[in-house]
């Protein structure tokens, strides 16, 4: 199954979901960005006001919950949350602020991890988020660490979405992207760390195709 799968971690705003789609295009093969599992199960939490810390209120949201990962009308692969598909309501300044607490709760990632690893039992995939390389497939047969430095990353996340973000300094972007990394990389079950096998890319001086051929390159 492990050896389907091309995984792709790193901190928020690494560019990691960009390289991670286009390296899946350039092998014609499907891409999975783990990140949004994460936020849907935020946006659900945030949509019925759930107190994170009730236990029986998470259990029954995530046993109520049919979250899939399939083709959409024009053919991408996309989640889609109790039959919707779902895209900007993932990304809002509240989903970002409340994701690392909800994806630090056990049961979320213990759900979470049986979807990814169903994901790769019929195809190649690229997968991409924190803890693919270190748990969800510990026996990849690719694993990268995609990074870049702090101040780099805030530009990027402020280009990507500036309409989001349009009153929001760099400054605030680099504290609330430090705040998620902070929180992923502290939690006790399945931190945002580098693995000791996973090869090291810091894009914080390469662009997309740079660091997209830089990974190709090990690969083939
Ligand atoms: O990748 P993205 O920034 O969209 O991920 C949003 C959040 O989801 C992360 O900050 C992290 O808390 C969580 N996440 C995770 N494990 C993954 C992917 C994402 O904990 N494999």
């Amino acid at each position: 199954m492990s050896a389907n799968v091309i995984a792709i971690d790193g901190p928020a705003a690494s560019g990691k979901s960009t390289v991670a789609s286009h390296l899946a295009r350039l092998l014609s093969i499907p891409y999975v960005n783990t990140g949004s599992m994460y936020r849907a199960v935020t946006y659900a939490v945030l949509q019925q006001k759930i107190d994170i810390s009730d236990e029986a209120a998470m259990k029954e949201l995530l046993n109520n919950m049919q979250l899939e990962y399939k083709a959409d009308e024009a053919g991408n692969f996309s989640l889609s949350l109790n039959g919707v598909f779902l895209k900007d309501e993932l990304v809002t300044p509240e989903v970002n602020a409340n994701v690392s607490p909800v994806a630090a709760i056990p049961m979320v990632r213990e759900k979470l991890k049986k979807l990814q690893r169903s994901l790769a039992e019929k195809q190649r995939i690229v997968m991409e988020g924190r803890d693919i390389g270190s748990v969800v497939f510990p026996d990849a047969a690719w694993k990268f660490f995609v990074t870049a430095s702090p101040e780099v990353r805030a530009k990027r996340r402020l280009d990507q979405s500036r309409e989001s973000y349009s009153s929001a300094t760099l400054e605030e972007i680099a504290r609330s992207i430090a705040e998620r990394d902070r929180i992923d990389s502290e939690r006790p079950v399945a931190p945002l760390k580098q693995c000791e096998d996973a090869i090291l890319v810091d894009s914080s001086n390469m662009n997309v195709e740079e660091t997209v051929a830089f990974i190709a390159e090990r690969i083939r």
